[in-house]
């Protein structure tokens, strides 16, 4: 059934505990492991960036940069104001503010285009949006569930195809038109041509790319293309706290944005409220993110990937497949798939079975493959993830 046992780990039997070791357990001045305490379940994370996951694991940096904080009191929109300047300088925009994510810099972003510097204006978003614009047009391929952060601003979505349809569209109610990075080249509408269009009729463009890093020159690119305002998730690529993300762009449209904005109250974003832990650790998460060495993180990526690949790749009747997806999530990925004459489980009993071992391991896919990437793996985990997701072939493999 093995092409090449003698490669294999197997001397001493697959569940060798060094291998199966979860997680580093988490270092704890607290003594406690509250995890443990609740009976919560940790997890090998091969999967990638999900919300349901918790997004990504803070660097010790960040982890650090929350001890300091909590440490002193500061004024919160002094905080936002310099921690702001210092991110637009990091990443070569005008303007930026730390946002709780990149939903909520989506829904911040269009209530400061509706409300312009009136906070009366933003004082009557969503309900009243009288002597404000109130549409903002989008292209039909680049309606997701995300979308609903602008909805939230009591604004309605027109949806469009091609060009024609967008400028027949746009009119004196027109607040934005709202682009999805990772969708430019499911659209009739690209990059240029769209940015073209708006500037032509003066609407300002929102271009989400929330989990578009890496490559890390996203963190500029589009604001350099002429993008009004782009946002990213904290806690994908970068790695910063789940609840934070970053908005960019045009100095008076960040203002109008941080109207709607905590500590203000009377705002739709009341409820958006970044704290200055997460603020400074936002900051540092990206700091960490620059200056990182992005091809070595790339090829022990790669080498996590191929090294999970080959352990499979030995289990007759599978099959493995290396990609890159072309904008979000861009790391390598992995896919497999096997003949299931030969392998009696299904892709998502696979998953089930790699979720319910010791340890727990999460991986994505459908009906048809097991999905994973290595990006938020810590290092040395490829090796468990492989060991596992062997033994789970092999013990369901026909040919014993
Ligand atoms: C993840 C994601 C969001 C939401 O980002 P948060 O930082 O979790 O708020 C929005 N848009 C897209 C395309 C995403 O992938």
């Amino acid at each position: 059934m093995l092409k090449n046992l003698a490669a294999l780990p197997l001397v001493g039997g697959l569940f060798h505990p060094k291998w199966l070791s979860a997680a580093p357990p988490a270092s704890t001045p607290l003594g406690r492991d509250i995890f443990k305490e609740l009976g919560v379940r940790t997890f090998i994370n091969a999967a990638g960036t999900y919300t349901s996951m918790t997004g990504s694991l803070l660097r010790p940096e960040s982890v650090e940069a929350y001890r300091y904080a909590a440490q002193q009191y500061v004024n919160l929109d002094e905080l936002q104001d310099k921690v702001g300047a210092r991110i637009a300088e990091l990443v070569h925009c005008e303007a930026a503010t730390v946002t709780t994510g990149a939903a909520s810099a989506i829904t911040l972003g269009t209530a400061g285009v509706l409300s312009g510097n009136d906070p009366k204006k933003a004082a009557r978003i969503p309900n009243d949006l009288s002597g404000m614009k109130s549409e903002v047009i989008l292209q039909k391929s680049h309606v997701i569930g995300y979308a609903h952060a602008i909805k939230n601003c009591g604004v309605k979505l027109i949806e469009v195809e091609t060009r024609k349809e967008l400028e027949a569209a746009i009119n004196e109610k027109t607040a934005m038109m709202w682009f999805l990075n990772a969708h430019n080249f499911k659209g009739k509408i690209q990059y240029a041509e769209f940015i073209e269009v708006a500037k032509k009729h003066n609407i300002p463009t929102f271009n989400d790319c929330a989990a578009d890093v890496p490559p890390v020159e996203n963190l500029w690119k589009y604001t350099e293309m002429g993008f009004d305002l782009v946002a990213f998730s904290g806690g994908k690529g970068m790695r910063g706290p789940q609840s934070a993300g970053l908005l960019l762009g045009r100095k008076d449209l960040i203002a109008a944005a941080r109207l709607s904005a905590p500590p203000r109250g009377n705002t739709v974003g009341r409820g958006m409220k970044v704290n200055k832990e997460e603020i400074v650790g936002m900051l540092v998460a990206l700091e960490n993110y620059l200056e990182r060495d992005h091809q070595a993180d790339w090829t022990m990526w790669e080498k996590q990937i191929q090294h999970i690949s080959d352990s499979v790749q030995k289990v007759d009747g599978v099959k493995v497949e290396i990609h890159v997806p072309e904008i979000a999530n861009h790391v390598p990925s992995l896919r497999i798939s096997w003949d299931e004459s030969k392998i009696k489980l299904s892709p998502p009993e696979a998953r089930k079975a790699l979720q319910m071992g010791h340890p727990s391991i999460e991986t994505v896919g459908g009906a048809e493959s097991v999905d994973m990437t290595t990006w938020m793996l810590n290092p040395g985990e490829e090796r468990t993830v492989a060991i596992r997701m062997l033994e789970i072939l092999t013990k369901h493999h026909t040919n014993k």
